[in-house]
């Protein structure tokens, strides 16, 4: 028989440790939460949950996380930004481990409902080439030509979850999630994405009075970013929901990465001289999520302003750095 418990993986990353806390917020109690990484390197414990430090990529791991759970979460992987992902393929393609495992282990246990955390890196690359991105359609990850590793393995993992519910029966969903990004994630060590770099790299300048900054790439490059207030809600709605194929939980908010530096700076109250690394990591040259289906399907889109999101993502950041500089004098 099935239990009761919800499980999440990947509960001390950033959208699993934010996405523990809403489940609690909504009444949900019996949690239990699974990350590889040793408690003190979570992003955030929550001492109501039944914490565990497991390799999800171990089947046998995989059966104990799931043993009494109804709903599983999976948002364990081993991935970071662009300069993770273009350097890491083999690490980012072994996460198909984790999903296999866990899929596997949640229909043995018979569980019901099963969410998986996919990637805009699933889309074709050359859908991607051109910075008026008008938007990628579900649609447009076929023909398939995702991002070299990290996005292969999203790719085959979402197929996997739908031929797990056409054969098995267990409720798969899949969301397809663009940039998120928040208080309580990475923000340095090489993981880091765009939005936590720049707010990490502004501080740094306000607080040594350098006022130099590295840009990856020429700054035209385009992306949508979405605040993890609306991705956790996104989750909870498309796993609910009938929604039975990979759909897009992004914000249609595109802005150039030169633009995303004009905000931060605007919010430090600083300007910057820009210095431009060309040969650094980039990514594709536009990408933004389109939200039709989603907003038909469910009436909604993620919709917190980039400005609001940044704001609280500055502060968070400053804190960490502030309080950093301060534990070490
Ligand atoms: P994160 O790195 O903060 O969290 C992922 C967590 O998985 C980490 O804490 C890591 O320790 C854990 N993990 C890795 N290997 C594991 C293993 N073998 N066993 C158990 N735990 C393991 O990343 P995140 O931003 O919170 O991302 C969560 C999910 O969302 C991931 O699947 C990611 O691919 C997906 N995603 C995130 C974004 C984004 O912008 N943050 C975008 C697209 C997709």
């Amino acid at each position: 028989m099935a239990g009761k418990k919800t499980l999440v993986t990947g509960a001390g990353g950033f959208i699993g440790g934010h996405l523990v806390e809403y489940l609690r917020n909504k009444g949900i109690n019996d949690i239990v939460a699974v990350d590889i990484k040793p408690f003190e390197e979570w992003y955030q414990v929550w001492d109501y949950a039944d914490n565990k430090v497991l390799d999800l990529r171990k089947w046998d791991a995989c059966v104990e996380s799931v043993k009494g759970c109804d709903t599983v979460y999976n948002l364990a992987a081993d991935m970071g930004g662009m300069g993770f992902i273009e350097n890491n393929k083999a690490l980012c393609m072994i996460s198909v481990l984790i999903n296999t495992h866990m899929v596997m282990a949640a229909k043995e246990e018979r569980a019901h409902r099963f969410f998986y955390a996919s990637s805009a890196c699933v889309y074709n690359g050359e859908k991607q080439q051109d910075v008026d991105n008008p938007g990628l359609k579900e649609e447009d990850a076929y023909p398939a030509l995702a991002e070299d590793g990290y996005g292969w393995e999203k790719l085959f993992s979402e197929r996997m979850c739908r031929h797990f519910m056409e054969d098995f029966g267990i409720v798969t969903r899949v969301a397809r999630f663009h940039n998120v990004y928040g208080p309580h994630g990475t923000f340095d060590g090489g993981r880091e994405k765009a939005p936590a770099a720049i707010c990490r790299k502004v501080i740094n300048s306000k607080l040594t009075g350098d006022h130099n900054i590295e840009i990856w790439g020429d700054g035209h490059q385009t992306r949508s970013f979405m605040y993890i207030d609306d991705c956790t809600y996104g989750i909870d709605r498309i796993m609910s929901s009938h929604i039975d194929y990979p759909i897009n939980l992004g914000s249609a908010e595109m802005v150039s990465i030169n633009q995303l530096v004009d905000m931060v700076e605007d919010i430090a109250g600083i300007k910057l001289d820009r210095h431009y690394n060309l040969n650094a990591p980039k990514g594709v040259r536009g990408r933004s999520s389109d939200n039709t289906l989603i907003e038909k399907e469910l009436g909604w889109e993620p919709s917190i302003s980039l400005r609001e999101g940044m704001e609280k993502t500055y502060a968070w950041i400053y804190d960490q750095i502030t309080s950093n500089v301060k534990s070490k004098v």
